[in-house]
């Protein structure tokens, strides 16, 4: 992920940098391109300048030697050369003298170098200079190119250097004529030099090469005399033996390259003179002199031409580089942005997905809820209905049970009616007898009976009484002593023992309801003990974890297993139908758990069955109270 992000980077970065040089290489070129053609124009017109001047400067010394062939003594003493009388002729030599001082005057008012008259030989007749040592009189000049140029009719243009002196001149020359015929030749020797000031003046590298392309102007002296090309061994020669140039050696100028840009038009590369290593370039511009065999080269330097196209290609560059990063920026910028919305939307989209199933979330929740609801409303109403049977289904017990003991509660209501019979006859009689104190005891005696079958209804219809609540509050010792007088009637008949070891403690259960757990696990008791002799019912109870422990043991029949396994169940019964309904435990067994507590059976140590009733006691506190 990193590296490609990375080789990613890279790639732009490679491509940035193709970029900005590539832009500022077409810069450079079309800034070279555009500075090298504003070079040429402004070369060219400078070109013309100079070349102009060149020309008018020469132009203004053309005319010295034709002026010449208007001078009569001139022309006569060319007539008059005759060799042979040369030097012995008193007038050839006045008429020589005449035209020398004429052409030492002509000289000093035209500012030339020297002026002088050839005859068709070559022989200089007549010089400026004829007062000198080094006088031009009498030299052989035949060999000269402007002499001969002359000698053909045409205007002789010649640069060289003097042959005595090896001072350098130019050398114009014309004929003379006398109707067609040429007799003699006249030549004006000028110097160009000033012209090397006037360029230096003008800041212009400028160059003018004769026709052996020879420099013989240059603004740089360093090139005078200097091949522009080179130059054969054989014409070396032949310049030599012309003496031409003297004795120079004419060294090729050394240029570093030079290519041909058109015609007319080159690039040089010249060595600097003092650190060779450098390189100064110039466009060069060249044009021929009119009426001359010469040309005039102009150099113009690239250096600057180079640097502005350099400075334009950074410029370029860095604007290239600006503009890229520019773009990259903005890109970034607008991938992050785009990220951003991105994210956001997500976001939005993720909100919107959460609502939607927080929306379905609670909708299934509601009607969840409401099917709970529904739910807990079906079992409260199972509930209430449950409690409603059990109710009933306690109150049918407690009817059972009654009806079982309604032998028993006859037999024991018949015995006191009996002796209230018995007794209320006697009485009468002895009230009649007169003996008062008989009849006063034996109704004390009535008054006993009458509230001891008081009581038995009394308890009777207590037991009977309807207990629609699990809790309230029940002391233990008196359900005991309840449950035993209900039982009173079969505890006198059958021979059984009923012994106690309880305490005096409040239990958590309605004091109904704990009399009839106890009276129906005493019944079971005397049903268990029946037809067995020395019959024993034992009651103990302790506490234990908040809780009393009672247990109802006995020594009668026991609990086989198969009875053991299918004691607790409804309608089991090992009894005869008339007198066991098998609801007995089953209710005992309800009622305890209603009231937090419970009740299981046990094989007892007395040999017969032993039922543990657990029930919660009451908090201390509330006991106080009772
Ligand atoms: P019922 O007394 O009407 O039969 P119960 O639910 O009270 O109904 O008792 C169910 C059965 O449990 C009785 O029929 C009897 O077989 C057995 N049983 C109950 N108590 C004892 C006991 N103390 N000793 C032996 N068997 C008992």
């Amino acid at each position: 992920m990193i590296t490609s992000r990375v080789r990613k980077s890279l790639i732009w970065g490679v491509i940035l940098v193709l970029l900005v040089l590539l832009c500022s290489l077409l810069t450079y070129r079309i800034s070279y391109r555009s500075g090298v053609e504003s070079l040429r124009e402004n070369g060219h017109r400078q070109l013309e300048l100079h070349a102009r001047g060149v020309e008018s400067e020469i132009e203004r010394y053309i005319w010295l030697p034709r002026v010449l062939g208007l001078h009569q003594p001139t022309l006569q003493l060319l007539k008059d050369d005759q060799p042979s009388q040369r030097r012995t002729d008193d007038r050839f030599a006045h008429l020589r003298r005449e035209v020398n001082e004429y052409l030492e005057g002509m000289t000093s008012r035209s500012g030339t170098l020297a002026l002088y008259v050839l005859d068709v030989s070559g022989q200089v007749l007549a010089a400026s200079n004829w007062r000198r040592i080094d006088s031009y009189v009498g030299e052989d000049l035949s060999t000269r190119p402007y002499f001969v140029e002359a000698m053909n009719g045409g205007q002789g243009q010649f640069y060289g250097l003097d042959s005595l002196s090896g001072e350098p001149g130019y050398y114009l020359s014309s004929p003379l004529r006398v109707g067609d015929r040429i007799i003699g030749v006249a030549v004006v020797k000028v110097r160009l030099a000033q012209m090397e000031q006037g360029w230096r003046k003008a800041n212009s590298n400028v160059v003018v090469s004769d026709e052996n392309d020879v420099i013989i102007l240059a603004t740089n002296p360093a090139w005078h005399l200097r091949a522009m090309r080179a130059i054969s061994a054989e014409r070396r020669q032949q310049l030599a033996l012309s003496l031409q140039y003297h004795w120079e050696l004419l060294p090729e100028l050394s240029l570093s390259e030079r290519s041909e840009l058109a015609p007319g038009l080159e690039q040089w590369g010249v060595g600097d003179e003092k650190n060779p290593l450098r390189i100064h370039r110039y466009l060069v511009q060249s044009r021929t002199l009119n009426d001359t065999r010469w040309t005039l080269t102009l150099l113009s330097p690239l250096g600057e031409v180079r640097a502005a196209a350099l400075t334009h290609a950074l410029l370029a560059a860095a604007l290239a580089a600006f503009v890229t990063l520019l773009i990259i920026a903005m890109n970034e910028r607008r991938k992050a942005v785009a990220t951003k919305l991105a994210a956001r939307e997500a976001l939005e989209a993720a909100n919107s997905e959460l609502e939607r199933r927080i929306t379905e979330r609670t909708a299934d929740l509601k009607s969840s809820n409401d099917r709970l609801r529904a739910e807990i409303q079906e079992r409260e109403q199972a509930e209430q209905s449950l409690r409603r049977t059990q109710n009933e289904l306690i109150q049918a017990g407690k009817l059972a049970v009654i009806g079982q003991m309604s032998t028993g509660i006859a037999h024991e209501l018949n015995q006191p009616l009996a002796a209230l019979r018995t007794l209320s006859g006697n009485t009468i009689k002895f009230l009649q007898r007169g003996q008062q104190d008989i009849a006063a005891a034996n109704l004390t005696t009535i008054g006993e009976l009458v509230e001891r079958m008081g009581k038995i209804t009394a308890s009777l219809r207590s037991f009977a009484r309807r207990s629609e609540h699990a809790g309230g509050r029940a002391r233990l010792v008196a359900a005991v002593d309840a449950a035993l007088f209900l039982l009173h009637p079969r505890l006198s008949r059958e021979p059984a023992s009923v012994e106690q070891h309880i305490d005096d403690v409040e239990l958590a259960i309605d004091q109904t309801r704990l009399e009839q757990i106890l009276v129906n696990l005493l019944a079971n008791a005397l049903d268990a003990l029946q037809g067995c002799n020395g019959g024993r019912i034992v009651l103990a109870g302790h506490c234990q974890d908040g809780c009393y422990r009672l247990t109802v043991s006995d020594n009668g029949s026991g609990l086989p297993e198969h009875v053991l396994k299918h004691l607790f169940e409804p309608f089991f019964t090992t009894k005869p139908a008339e007198r066991g309904l098998g609801l007995g435990l089953t209710l005992s067994a309800s009622l305890a758990s209603a009231a937090g507590g419970a009740l299981t059976a046990a094989p007892s140590t007395l040999g017969g069955a032993e039922f543990i009733l657990t029930l919660p006691l009451c908090p201390e506190e509330d006991a106080t109270h009772v």
